[in-house]
């Protein structure tokens, strides 16, 4: 395990969860967050902006998503416990173990992320902070991971041009997939498949994301 929070952290901790709960955020969302120590997922220079509502730089030009805009996806994801979870962009873990939290023991959630040392950095934060219930796949994810398909949920945490086929096809019956989508602006886009197999969209507004780069990304 890591180092624990520190007095300053914890007193920033419990105001962002309270701006968050401000903003309408789920109450188990609030509750995974609460238990995912930020700080824990950051390089050691950037740890005292650990909770800042603010993306903050991981390396290799992309960011940790802000703490708000992880909450928004996890809330529209609607997460429940044994879930079996997708992450496209493991970046680094931090998203992933808020969903393992809200995933619960039984769930299960598999990330995937091209840049190798991300990869890395993703399963030591991981294991730091103590999440088995997550594995982190080196790979081009705008392909999906097809050999633990289907999935309940997919989050994707970087713009893609448009939905990737292959993740529509992954996503089990009764699926829920949260992705940004988007050339010139980008929006966040819930993609749900009922129960038949057919596919909606709904925009649910506009965000910044970096570039999901591969086969169907950019
Ligand atoms: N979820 C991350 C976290 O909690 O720290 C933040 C993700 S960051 C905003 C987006 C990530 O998507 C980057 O790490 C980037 O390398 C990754 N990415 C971009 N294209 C990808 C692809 N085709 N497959 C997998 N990962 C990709």
């Amino acid at each position: 395990m890591g180092r624990r929070k520190n007095l300053m952290e914890s007193k920033g901790q419990e105001v962002l969860i309270r701006a968050l709960k401000a903003n309408g955020t789920d109450q188990r969302v609030l509750n995974a967050m609460k238990k995912v120590p930020r700080h824990l997922f950051l390089p050691e220079d950037m740890q005292s902006f650990a909770y800042a509502d603010t993306p903050l730089p991981i390396g290799y030009d992309q960011t940790i998503s802000a703490p708000h805009m992880v909450a928004i996806m996890c809330d529209l994801l609607k997460i429940t416990e044994g879930m079996t979870i997708l992450e496209i962009g493991s970046g680094s873990g931090y998203n992933a173990a808020v969903m393992a939290e809200l995933a619960g023991e039984n769930g299960k959630v598999y990330t995937v992320e091209r840049i190798p040392e991300l990869v890395d950095l993703a399963r030591n934060n991981l294991e730091r902070a103590g999440y088995s219930n997550v594995t982190v796949v080196h790979d081009d994810g705008s392909c999906g991971l097809p050999e633990h398909a289907p999935y309940d949920r997919i989050a994707v945490t970087s713009v893609a041009p448009e939905v990737p086929p292959p993740l529509r096809e992954q996503l089990s019956k009764n699926g829920i997939m949260v992705i940004p989508v988007g050339t010139q602006y980008q929006t966040l886009v819930v993609v749900k498949k009922d129960s038949k197999g057919n596919i909606t969209h709904k925009a649910m507004g506009e965000v910044i994301f970096v570039p999901l780069i591969g086969k169907y990304g950019f």
